[in-house]
C-alpha cells in the first residue's frame, strides 16, 4: 500500500453524516454491529481497495461550513458545481442537480445527489428536482454496478443536523455501494490524509460507466 502522501488532495469540501463523537456510525439502514461483524473480510472489487483514512479528516473538522454557517456562500454544495468535473469530483451534471464523490466516503464509490440550489428540506425540491434526483440516484447506481460490481446500496437523506446530516443546509441524497464482507468500519489508525489518486480513478471510473440516455 502507498503511503499516505500529505494534503495534496482535491479540496473539495465533501463530507460524510458523521457527528465527531460517533466517527463509526454506520450508513442509514445499516447495522451497526453486522458491518462490525462483517469487517475484516475484505474482497477484492474493481476499485482495488477500501481504505478510509480520510474520514479523520473530516471528523476533524476539514472542508466544514465556518462557524457551522446555512450560508449559501459557505456552502462546499453549492461551491462545487463552479469547479471543474476532476477537481471537484463531479461525476455526473443534470439540469437541476449533480453527482459527485464524496471526498470522505463510507465506502469506495460513495458519492452524493445534489440539487443545485441551496435548500435543506426535502419538501424544498421542487418537481423537476425530485424527478432529476431521482433519476440520478438510478443512474449512480447503474454506473456502480458497472464501475465496481456493487452487490447492494444504502440510499438515503439525512435532514437536519439532529438526524445526522453534517451540511444540513443543502440537500444532498447519499449513494453508498455495498459488497459483502467490505471493511469500511475498520478501525483506523493514525494521522492520515485522502490518497488523491484514489479518488480521482474513482471518479474517472464512475464517471466512464455512467449511463445516458
Ligand atoms: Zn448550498
Amino acid at each position: 500500500m502507498t503511503e499516505p502522501t500529505g494534503p495534496t488532495g482535491p479540496t473539495g469540501p465533501h463530507e460524510v453524516d458523521v457527528p465527531a463523537d460517533r466517527p463509526r456510525e454506520a450508513p442509514p439502514g445499516v447495522d451497526p454491529v453486522e458491518a462490525e461483524a462483517q469487517a475484516g473480510t475484505g474482497v477484492a472489487d474493481a476499485f482495488g481497495r477500501l481504505w478510509t483514512p480520510e474520514r479523520m479528516a473530516y471528523i476533524k473538522g476539514e472542508n466544514k461550513p465556518p462557524g457551522g454557517s446555512h450560508a449559501a456562500e459557505d456552502c462546499p454544495f453549492c461551491t462545487i458545481p463552479g469547479m471543474g468535473d476532476e477537481e471537484g469530483l463531479v461525476v455526473a451534471r443534470g439540469a437541476v442537480s449533480y453527482a459527485v464523490l464524496n471526498l470522505y466516503p463510507y465506502n469506495s464509490g460513495h458519492l452524493m445527489v445534489c440539487p443545485y440550489r441551496h435548500v435543506s428540506d426535502y419538501t424544498d425540491l421542487d418537481r423537476d428536482e425530485t424527478a432529476e434526483v431521482a433519476d440520478l440516484t438510478q443512474r449512480a447506481i447503474t454506473a456502480l454496478r458497472r464501475a465496481s460490481g456493487a452487490q447492494g446500496f444504502n440510499i438515503g437523506m439525512n435532514l437536519g443536523s439532529v438526524a445526522g446530516a453534517g451540511i444540513a443546509a443543502h440537500l444532498h441524497q447519499h449513494v453508498v455501494p455495498r459488497w459483502g464482507g467490505d471493511t469500511n468500519f475498520m478501525p483506523v489508525v493514525g494521522r492520515t490524509k485522502v490518497l488523491p489518486q484514489l479518488l480521482a480513478q474513482t471518479r474517472d471510473l464512475v464517471a466512464e460507466a455512467w449511463p445516458g440516455g
